[in-house]
């Protein structure tokens, strides 16, 4: 038996025999095509007969999984019709006097180029798509098999998936995915959570699974074993009773209240990236947005202006008509750049240049979005949220900046939402110690544990060497949390947790004790904290608070934490 562990992309237990789809190995003839129209005519044959199957797969998906997915497919065919593309493929031909199939394939590899050369990941994994195509229109016009379906269960082996190979799997038989590349943003990973299909990235799997072998995986950890032994078989075995009892506890509670077990409600909201990130939320449970990182906006090549950020914020809010969006404003620096904005290399860019700093050194950047959160304001429900924030200077410099975009767009004669609620993130220690006093002066705290837990400890969330240290168990950031929420309730203002542990069940007590009363996360963690919260009443929430606050050392509370949440099989 083998282990390793990758990257979890789709939760669930997988045990099956491999089904490995090699890379096609075609080869292409480089030399001079004699007859240039033969090989346009060639081109637009395979391009006829690639359409032709995607429409196939469009209707197959819009009848399986409906009209939101069947849409990546529905992009297939505006690319295959695509002029530019055709155009630059056509040029090739009679420029080179290329043959088809090798134009196709080199036009292909620079369009992939430009999009994996860009910063922002969803646009990144876009080079899947134009892969996806060109791959079929090659193998249409070499003749070859274009559907990859197996005749049997098994567990898919690629080095990559392409979403129509992902669309056309047969659920019955494909008992999981694993793959060599990929993300958990890529149309694969999406419509493989869709099926619900366990799927894991793993590094050089091509080579470390073998075709027939026998493997095991935890979608939800990413730990997987060839060949596994009778006694790991068991313990997967489990793994997997216990998931799928869990998924149908978690189906049982669909359509009520997030509430405790006595009926206390904790609003369950989610994180967004971006505008097509919405396309989930709706389909979940939440009803708000308590962080929309806009800074991915930024990380294209293509600045997004503020008439861009209006239709992006205005479409998101729409899409919320019980609830609401929190912007997060622009989060740049630290380990996140963006080509718009010009940041000196820095020793300690966590320390630095960062969030809200670097929005009030580039004002005219974020007045652009002010504004367009300002305008958007006028079609949906929206918050602002600053940041990295340190100090009340800070946050005061940053309103006054909204009043200004106010008296412009006044001036202007646009129309804006004067009332917008602005709060900030708290998730410096300093917010955290300050939190009494700015709970007088913001609307909202949401407190971002992701970093709250790096400056608390100072221990840098990217460092694997002091990874031992970050964790939200530890009691300096326990008690954190406790004074923010203590502040917030003082004062009479809202306060949520956005950070990722906001989805961890084990700590779900501890911050419903303390009194947070809205949590924001990944939509796919809704279900199982829903659950995990109805479990328990109130009253027992505070009680492990109150025990989980009388440890001084980590460790301590994480066996406490753990221990309670096994009695639950939490
Ligand atoms: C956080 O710090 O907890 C947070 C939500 O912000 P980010 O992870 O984007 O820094
Ligand atoms: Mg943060």
């Amino acid at each position: 038996m083998m282990s390793y562990f990758g990257l979890p992309i789709a939760k669930g237990i997988a045990h099956n025999k491999i089904y490995k789809i090699e890379d096609l190995l075609i080869t292409f003839d480089e030399s001079s095509a004699s007859d240039v129209e033969k090989e346009l005519e060639i081109f637009k044959n395979g391009r006829m007969g690639a359409i032709a199957d995607v429409e196939k797969i469009y209707e197959k998906t819009l009848t399986t999984l409906g009209e939101n997915e069947a849409r990546i497919f529905e992009a297939h065919l505006s690319l295959l019709n695509d002029i530019e593309l055709i155009g630059q493929v056509e040029a090739y031909i009679k420029d080179k006097s290329a043959h088809a199939a090798y134009a196709v394939s080199e036009v292909s590899k620079q369009l992939e180029a430009i999009f994996t050369s860009m910063d922002n990941e969803y646009m990144r994994e876009r080079a899947a798509d134009i892969k996806d195509i060109t791959t079929r229109i090659i193998k249409h016009i070499k003749g070859v098999k274009t559907d990859n379906s197996v005749e049997e269960e098994c567990i898919v082996v690629a080095n990559d998936l392409t979403p129509s190979m992902t669309s056309s799997l047969d659920k019955n038989l494909v008992k999981g995915i694993i793959t060599e590349t990929g993300g958990k943003t890529s149309h694969s990973a999406i419509i493989a959570n869709l099926l619900e299909i366990p799927y894991i990235v793993l590094d050089r799997c091509m080579s470390l699974i073998n075709q027939g072998d026998t493997v095991v995986f935890d979608g939800t950890d990413g730990s997987v074993h060839v060949d596994p032994d009778e006694e790991t078989v068991v313990e997967y075995r489990k793994r997997q009773e216990e998931y799928e009892s869990l998924k149908s506890k978690y189906k049982e509670l669909e359509g009520l209240p997030a509430a405790t077990k006595d009926g206390e409600k904790v609003e369950l909201m989610a994180n967004i990236g971006n505008a097509e990130d919405m396309e989930f939320v709706v389909k979940s449970e939440a009803k708000s947005i308590g962080l929309f990182r806009t800074e991915f906006l930024f990380m294209d090549d293509e600045y997004p202006d503020e008439e861009k950020q209006f239709k992006i914020y205005k479409e998101v809010a729409e899409q919320l008509p019980e609830g609401y969006v929190t912007i997060r404003t622009i989060d740049i620096g630290g380990d996140k750049n963006s080509p718009h904005f010009d940041i000196a290399a820095e020793d300690n860019p966590f320390l630095g240049y960062r969030g809200i700093r670097l929005c009030l050194g580039e004002v005219e950047i974020f007045k652009a979005q002010l504004r367009a959160i300002l305008r958007a304001g006028v079609y949906g429900s929206i918050k602002i949220m600053f940041p990295m924030i340190a100090t009340i200077k800070e946050f005061m410099d940053a309103k006054e900046l909204i009043e200004e975009c106010k008296k412009e767009l006044k001036r202007e004669n646009i129309e804006y939402n004067d009332n917008i609620p602005v709060g900030i993130m708290v998730e410096t220690p300093a917010a955290a110690i300050m939190a009494d006093a700015f709970a007088k002066v913001v609307d909202f705290f949401s407190i971002g544990t992701n970093d709250l837990v790096q400056y608390t400890l100072a221990a840098d969330r990217m460092n694997k060497q002091v990874s031992y240290m970050y964790s939200a168990y530890d009691p300096a950031v326990i008690r954190s949390i406790g004074m923010v929420a203590q502040a917030a309730k003082m004062n009479n203002i809202p306060v949520s947790i956005c950070g990722e542990s906001a989805a961890d069940k084990t700590l779900l007590p501890v911050f419903v004790g303390l009194g947070i009363r809205h949590l924001s996360m990944s939509v796919s963690f809704i279900p199982e904290v829903k659950w995990a919260l109805h479990l328990r009443t109130l009253e027992e929430a505070e009680e492990i608070k109150n025990e989980a606050s009388v440890f001084y050392v980590k460790k301590d509370v994480e066996e406490y934490l753990k221990k309670v949440s096994e009695m639950l099989y939490i």
